[in-house]
């Protein structure tokens, strides 16, 4: 029986990783689950699974929660506080921490289940794009094992076969080609994109995710977070992944290597895939995904990214080349200027206008320690937030009834 912590548990990878674990109730069980503010999800979720904890940030949430535990009779324990977050990523009765948070909140408790030495599942991908090489190093010094969850990544992890060594390059590849949906913007013109909505952004046409990561999608910000995530994770240089538009999302990712053999890993877009995978790895076990169906699929395209209409992608390049803290500022900029957008407050082509300034006003620095990566990350969204200020009127005209 093996005990799973899930950093998020209320969010999208979330509810999908407790699908599959109540499919395998006799292999796994939910030690703990955590979640922002969300106290009836994580109360439904308590009263299916009775874990013995459950963590809410937020401590008013957390004062409801330990209430209807009471009154339900359960036995798990409420805890509230981001401290107790790394806490519940370190339990002994914990053997896999799945890290689902989204941004750069899930970075102190993925790097404790580094820390720790446990199966680390990570969808938390900003957690890598701002301390890559603080996390990769504590799991190897911890002899934890890390398994990315992002789909792509996952089919990379498939297609590689042997485990590599987290963060070195496996032998005899030559390079990655990940692929992007194109999100739901893929053949809007350069002149709508300013006006589309919040809701538009979020109506991804293959997956169902929360709102910051569709928006990435829909900006193609989120494939240039899983480039340096690749980089991460693969050991490889940004010059040896190739980015293609793949709009059927069944190819999640491919390897070639230096023989000329490509090897893709294929699926449904569905994460319980990569879920059931990392949970069950090495072994398989069955996730609830239905089986491709080639013939209704018959085709499958892929095409280059257009880098005009989609900056976002460019300045994530150009973040990962240039290392040190500058992934740090770039995602930053991102959480803020998405945000922005998602209130209302920030066009969609103003996201990258914000990012691009903050990337042009703050320097990139070595990552030296945790406190270099948490003091950038503080520059960036001061930066991103007076970016948004100046915008106001110029770039960034109201975006009528968008939120209504
Ligand atoms: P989501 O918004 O649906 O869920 C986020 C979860 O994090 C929720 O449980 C929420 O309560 C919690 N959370 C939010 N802010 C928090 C904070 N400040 N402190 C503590 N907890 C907080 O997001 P999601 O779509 O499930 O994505 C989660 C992560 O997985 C992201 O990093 C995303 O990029 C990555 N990911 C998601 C998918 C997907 O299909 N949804 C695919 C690949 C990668
Ligand atoms: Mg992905």
């Amino acid at each position: 029986m093996r005990g799973v912590t899930i950093l998020g548990s209320t969010g999208s990878v979330g509810v999908n990783t407790l699908d599959v674990i109540a499919r395998h109730r006799d292999e796994l069980r939910a030690v703990a689950l955590t979640a922002h503010s969300n106290d009836a999800c994580l109360f439904e979720q308590c009263r299916e699974h009775q874990p013995e904890f459950a963590v809410l940030i937020d401590p008013v949430a957390a004062a409801r929660l330990r209430e209807r535990i009471r009154v339900a009779g359960l036995k798990t324990q409420v805890l509230d506080g981001a401290a107790a977050l790394e806490e519940a990523a370190r339990l002994p009765a914990t053997h896999t921490v799945m890290a689902a948070i989204v941004g750069a909140a899930g970075l102190l408790p993925t790097l404790a289940a580094a820390q720790s030495g446990k199966r680390l599942l990570l969808a938390n991908k900003e957690a890598l794009v701002m301390a890559g090489d603080l996390l990769i190093e504590s799991v190897r010094a911890s002899g934890a094992q890390l398994i990315p969850i992002d789909s792509e990544h996952n089919a990379i992890f498939q297609c590689l076969g042997n485990p590599a060594v987290a963060g070195s390059r496996p032998q005899g590849l030559r390079r990655i080609i990940l692929t992007a949906s194109g999100g739901p913007f893929l053949n809007t013109p350069a002149e709508k994109l300013a006006r589309v909505t919040p809701a538009e952004a979020c109506a991804h046409p293959n997956w169902v995710m929360g709102r910051k990561i569709s928006v990435d999608s829909a900006t193609l910000m989120n494939k240039g977070l899983e480039l340096i995530e690749a980089c991460w994770l693969f050991g490889v240089a940004p010059d040896d992944v190739e980015i293609v538009v793949h709009p059927q999302s069944v190819v999640h990712s491919m390897v070639e290597y230096v023989d000329g053999s490509v090897l893709a890993q294929l699926g449904n877009p569905d994460m319980r895939t990569p879920i059931a995978h990392a949970l069950a790895w090495p072994e398989r076990r069955e996730s609830g995904v239905e089986s491709l169906d080639v013939v209704r699929l018959a085709r499958i395209t892929f095409e280059a990214p257009d880098l005009e209409r989609f900056p976002c992608l460019g300045l994530a390049q150009r973040a990962a080349r240039d290392g040190g803290t500058a992934p740090v500022l770039l995602n930053a900029a991102n959480e803020v200027a998405v945000q922005a957008f998602l209130e209302c407050r920030l066009n969609f082509t103003a996201i990258a206008v914000v990012i691009e300034g903050v990337l042009n006003r703050v320097a990139s620095e070595p990552v030296r320690s945790l406190t270099t990566v948490l003091d950038a990350d503080a520059t960036a969204r001061r930066a991103a937030v007076e970016a948004i200020a100046r915008l106001d009127g110029v770039v960034s005209d109201p975006v009528a009834g968008a939120c209504a």
